[in-house]
Formats: structure tokens, C-alpha cells, sequence
């Protein structure tokens, strides 16, 4: 009898080129649900849907494998070639350009769920073709406790229609800040989220970068902003919507209840795993973490925001 999963992900799975103001890596493995899983697998078994080509690095396999994500939904293409994503920083670090994208082996992919992965209690659809995301949600067996989609400005571009389908069933969307303007066509975050929440999530983050995080929901007027913690030095910011996501999702994976105060400290985890992923390059900080690091940087959190 197969296992009950805690947490699917399905993402890109990727090889980027990042240029920093400062530094460069032609060869940096990351991807949506690479960056995900490696934040989430802290908190949670998490298991991974995606597609990889004959070009994907062993290593980062071994690293997937060792941080305990699960590989059976990776497919593997012989003759193809991974998603690769190239993108330069502005001096700030906070705004990027997309340089090139090439789809590569996700433009045939075809998810095919594990059987015991369509029972998942949580199922997060990190950023990839909307198309992909519904194809992947329409294989469930049972309705996840909790479903979280990610996305970018190209779908919002390219991809509009099936992006507001799968928008329309999910529970819980996080975006950044420029995105929920463009999705909704508003000009204020609140009115976006307004909007956002018309078309379905009930549970709204809005990704600000270095300025943190707001949280809306789960009750209609529920409100909640979170900082970004200081850092002195960022090495590469890539990834870092992903960890949130990771931290945000593999933390309600281990709660009983979905409340406020649970949704809460979701964003604070979602924060703390950002903060780590964003001090190198790729998922490497995040795989040389340990756990007292991790409860140390909570609690750092803890400590910025509490006041009397
Ligand atoms: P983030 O910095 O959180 O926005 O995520 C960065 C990751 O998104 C990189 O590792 C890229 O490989 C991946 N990425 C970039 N463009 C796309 C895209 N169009 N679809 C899916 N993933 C993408």
C-alpha cells in the first residue's frame, strides 16, 4: 500500500545563469520547486513533480536525495535538455531582467503523478506553465487540505487564461508585489488583493523582497505584515519567493489548525528560509543549514518585530 504524501510540489526544476552586481554563476542549479524543496524539507517529507534533461547535475540529485525530497514524480529525459533560466540583478538587487528562458523539456512535459502522491494532504504549485499546474491539479484523487500556487509576470503575459483558472481553485497564492499589480490591473496592493481574492484564494501573500511580507486572510479583513530581517550582505537573491514558499507551506504541513495565528507564523518561517536562501548561491546555504540555525533565526525575527 502506497503512502499518504504530507507535501507535492511541482515546479520548474532548473539550470539558471545568475549575474549579480557583484558575482556571477553560469551553472547555478535551481528552479521553482528545487529551491521549494529544499526549504520546505526542513519542516517536512516533501516530494517533488517536475522534469529534468540529460544535462541536470548528478550532484544536485544527491543533494535533493540527502535533504530527504522525494524523486519518484522527476522525470528524467534522456534526450533532452533541463529548463534553463538566465537573469541579471540591478545594483539594488531588489529588481532583476529576465535575460532567456528556455522551456526545453518542460515545452513537452506531461506530468504524471506517482499514485501515492494524488492523496497528498498538502500540494503547492510552484511557478511553471499554468497549464502544467491545472493538469497537475485536475490528477488529485482527494481534495489537498490546503493547495498554494505560485507564478510570474511571463504566465501573467503569455498564459493569462489558464492562469486565472488555476487561480480559481486554489487556496493560497503568493506573488510579488509588481505581479499582483499586473494580474489585477490595480494600483494598490490593497485593492489587488481585493481582486486576487474575488477570483478565488482565500489566503493572500504579497512578496515584497527586502521589505517583507503581507499576509491577507483567511477572515475577510484579516491583515498581516511581516518584515524582511536585515541583512548586511546578499549574495543571490534567486529563489528566495520559492524558500517563502517552502517555509510558508512546510510549516503548515506540521499544523493542526489553518488560523490566523498558525497563517502567521507561516509567514515568519516563510521570511526565515528567504532570509537564509538569498545569503548564496542557489540552494547552497540552505543545504548547509542545521536546525539550531534555523530556530536562531526565528527567534531574530521574533525579537525584530515584538514591542509593547
Ligand atoms: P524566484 O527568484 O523566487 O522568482 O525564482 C527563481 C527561479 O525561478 C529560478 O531558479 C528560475 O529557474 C525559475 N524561473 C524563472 N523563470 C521561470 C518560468 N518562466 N517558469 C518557471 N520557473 C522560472
Amino acid at each position: 500500500m502506497s503512502q499518504k504524501k504530507k507535501l507535492v510540489v511541482v515546479g520548474s526544476v532548473a539550470i539558471d545563469w545568475v549575474i549579480t552586481p557583484v558575482s556571477e554563476r553560469e551553472e547555478s542549479v535551481g528552479g521553482a520547486a528545487t529551491y521549494f524543496a529544499m526549504a520546505a524539507s526542513h519542516h517536512t517529507a516533501v516530494d517533488l513533480v517536475g522534469v529534468v534533461g540529460k544535462d541536470f547535475p548528478e550532484h544536485a540529485l544527491q543533494d535533493l536525495r540527502t535533504a530527504g525530497v522525494g524523486l519518484e514524480g522527476l522525470e528524467v529525459i534522456e534526450d533532452g535538455l533541463t529548463f534553463r533560466w538566465k537573469g541579471r540583478y540591478h545594483e539594488n538587487m531588489n529588481q532583476r531582467d529576465t535575460l532567456e528562458t528556455h522551456l526545453n523539456c518542460f515545452e513537452q512535459f506531461e506530468p504524471k503523478l506517482p499514485e501515492s502522491y494524488r492523496e497528498a494532504e498538502l500540494l503547492f504549485l510552484a511557478n511553471i506553465q499554468p497549464s502544467l499546474q491545472l493538469q497537475v491539479l485536475e490528477q488529485m484523487k482527494t481534495r489537498p487540505r490546503l493547495v498554494g500556487l505560485d507564478t510570474m509576470n511571463l504566465w501573467i503575459d503569455v498564459a493569462s487564461d489558464d492562469l486565472r483558472a488555476v487561480v480559481s481553485k486554489v487556496d493560497v497564492l503568493t506573488i510579488n508585489e509588481e505581479e499582483a499589480l499586473q494580474l489585477t490591473g490595480a494600483t494598490s496592493l490593497l485593492a489587488a488583493a481585493r481582486e486576487i481574492r474575488e477570483l478565488g484564494p482565500k489566503i493572500l501573500v504579497i512578496k515584497r523582497g527586502e521589505y517583507g511580507a503581507l499576509l491577507f486572510g483567511p477572515g475577510s479583513e484579516e491583515l498581516f505584515a511581516a518584515p524582511a530581517i536585515p541583512l548586511e550582505k546578499v549574495d543571490d537573491p534567486t529563489g528566495a519567493g520559492d524558500c517563502f514558499a517552502g517555509g510558508f507551506m512546510g510549516y503548515l504541513s506540521t499544523a493542526e489548525t489553518l488560523d490566523g495565528p498558525t497563517l502567521r507564523r507561516a509567514v515568519i518561517w516563510g521570511s526565515v528560509m528567504a532570509s537564509f536562501c538569498v545569503q548564496g548561491f542557489s540552494y547552497d546555504r540552505l543545504r548547509d543549514l542545521d536546525r539550531a540555525q534555523i530556530d536562531a533565526r526565528y527567534k531574530a525575527f521574533v525579537d525584530l518585530t515584538s514591542f509593547v
